[in-house]
């Protein structure tokens, strides 16, 4: 799932708000001088720059969707805030850097930012999949861990309740494990390093953190699994680990074994 997480606060000169908390079910104030338009979903707030009306009301839908996913696998509540800009140039004044080509949502702060042709050319599974992935990085935080955790998480949560058969949805991956060849590490930043000259890699270092998160939901818990992510927030992923009987390398040759039984 290509995205990005940006913590940079939003600097663009479009950027005219001072955004209201996700939680809040405030209007923000006008994000665009004029034009903003808003839909409210039963818990999440839509604000577009002349988006049309029915594009408004899918989005809070679908941000409706997304936040019952995430809050169901955090324990809390979510409420989700979705900016819409006009364009992907226009989105990606609003991170205030960074190239969006490519993107069809990004975590952006305290909001999710859509983009939106490349949003449209995605299918309705990939729609929920996508807002969902992106929401969970904005609820739960990404800061100080590894890019296989807060990835792997946010695919975890993001194919929870999508439907997908794994061979599909980590199709790549999957042609790689069926010519012989097994990861021999978690994905780190550089495989996730979106520079558009190996999608087929970027493609594969997600469904490899997807498939770590998945295999410590599938062999301890769910809940095991959320318990780790905040732990490594707090303290780093190999003392969270501990307690589970775990270290990166064993985790590591543990997941390597689970990718092939998945996969292969
Ligand atoms: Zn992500």
């Amino acid at each position: 799932m290509s995205e990005q997480v940006s913590r940079r606060a939003a600097t663009g000169a479009l950027l005219l708000l001072a955004l209201v908390p996700a939680a809040s079910a405030a209007v923000p104030r006008a994000l665009w001088p004029g034009e903003t338009v808003t839909a409210r979903g039963a818990r999440s707030v839509v604000v577009g720059h002349g988006t049309p009306a029915a594009t408004l009301a899918e989005l809070a839908r679908r941000a409706d969707t997304a936040a019952l996913r995430v809050a169901d696998v955090l324990g809390e509540p979510v409420r989700p805030l979705v900016v819409v800009p006009a364009s992907a140039a226009e989105a990606a004044r609003l991170v205030g850097a960074g190239p969006v080509a490519g993107l069809a949502a990004l975590a952006d702060g305290d909001r999710v930012i859509v983009v939106p042709d490349a949003f449209a050319r995605l299918n309705p599974t990939g729609r929920d999949v996508v807002l969902t992935h992106e929401l969970t990085h904005v609820a739960a935080g990404t800061d100080r861990l590894p890019p296989w955790l807060y990835e792997g998480f946010a695919d975890y949560v993001g194919y929870r309740d999508a439907g997908l058969p794994v061979p599909v949805a980590a199709a790549e991956l999957a042609g790689e494990v069926r010519a012989g060849r097994l990861p021999g590490e978690l994905p780190g930043p550089a495989a996730f390093a979106a520079d558009g000259r190996d999608p087929a890699r970027l493609a594969r270092a997600y469904q490899e953190a997807w498939l770590a998160c998945r295999f410590l939901a599938d062999r301890f818990s769910e809940g095991t699994l959320v318990r780790l992510y905040r732990a490594a927030q707090a303290t780093g992923v190999e003392r969270a680990l501990a307690p589970l009987g775990l270290s990166v390398a064993t985790l590591t040759a543990r997941w390597r074994g689970y990718v092939r039984e998945q996969l292969g």
